[in-house]
């Protein structure tokens, strides 16, 4: 299917977002959580879709960029108008059917894109039936993505917790890394689903420690971006 790039926002030096309109008559259906590929001269790359569905049609991607890669240097000298070839909505990283208990959210730089999704479609609902955490770890506060909106959503949702944690800074939850911080937030060891996105070495580490927590398989979901 074909898409037109209808908007880019520099949203950060290394991170863009791409808004897409599919160009099909019927209208594109998507779950939160799941992504969408991107077909550029002879390769294909993933990207999780990172808004909720509304009215608009768009889709919007959030992709940082590789140097030395192969597709996002293509992605960066695109313009808006310019047409992509898309894929459906695949992927089985979505919500839970039935929300009995807290929701953990664990990502890294753009790996917080389908978590923007699936938080915003259950910010939708009226009420929070059970508490949400978006532990979202960056080097700088620079490179927070959506900062602003998380924190308007944080304080518009009082049950919605939105930890940032970075890495190379000094300060409060500062020369940290995620993992402390579910650690800490668990360790009654309530039953939860935790979400984990981003890149092997944090997906790996996660799921070794939420195991070693006593989480078991059915508790914590996976989306890796590399590996
Ligand atoms: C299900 C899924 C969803 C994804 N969603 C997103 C998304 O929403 N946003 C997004 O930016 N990317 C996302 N990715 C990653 C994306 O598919 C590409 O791998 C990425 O954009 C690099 O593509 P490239 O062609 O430029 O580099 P490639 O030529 O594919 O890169 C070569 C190598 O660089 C590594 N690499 C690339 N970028 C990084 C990085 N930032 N950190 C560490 N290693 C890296 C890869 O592991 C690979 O080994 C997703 C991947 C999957 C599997």
């Amino acid at each position: 299917m074909q898409a037109v790039i209808e908007k880019i926002i520099d949203e950060t030096k290394s991170v863009k977002r791409f808004f897409l309109k599919p160009q099909s008559k019927l209208t594109y259906t998507f779950l939160p959580g799941q992504f969408l590929t991107i077909r550029l001269q002879d390769a294909e790359r993933s990207y999780s879709i990172a808004n909720p569905a509304d009215d608009s049609g768009l889709i919007e991607l959030c992709i940082v960029l590789n140097p030395g890669g192969k597709v996002t240097p293509l992605l960066w000298q695109m313009q808006p108008g310019e047409i992509l070839e898309i894929s459906e909505a695949l992927g089985n990283m979505v919500l839970p059917e039935t929300w009995d208990k807290d929701l953990c959210f664990i990502c890294t730089g753009t790996g917080v894109a389908p978590f923007r999704s699936m938080i915003g479609h259950l910010l939708k609902a009226d009420e929070l039936k059970h508490d949400i955490y978006l532990i979202f770890g960056n080097r700088y506060s620079a490179d927070i993505l959506y900062r602003a909106e998380f924190e308007v959503w944080a304080g518009q949702n009082e049950g919605f917790h939105f930890i940032p944690v970075l890495s190379r800074e000094e300060g409060a939850n500062r020369k940290r890394y995620v993992h402390a911080v579910y650690e800490e937030l668990f360790a009654d060891r309530r039953d939860a689903h935790f979400y984990v996105c981003g890149w092997e070495a944090m997906c790996k580490e996660a799921r070794q420690r939420l195991k070693a927590m006593g989480y078991n398989r059915k508790q914590y979901t996976f989306e890796q971006y590399d590996g």
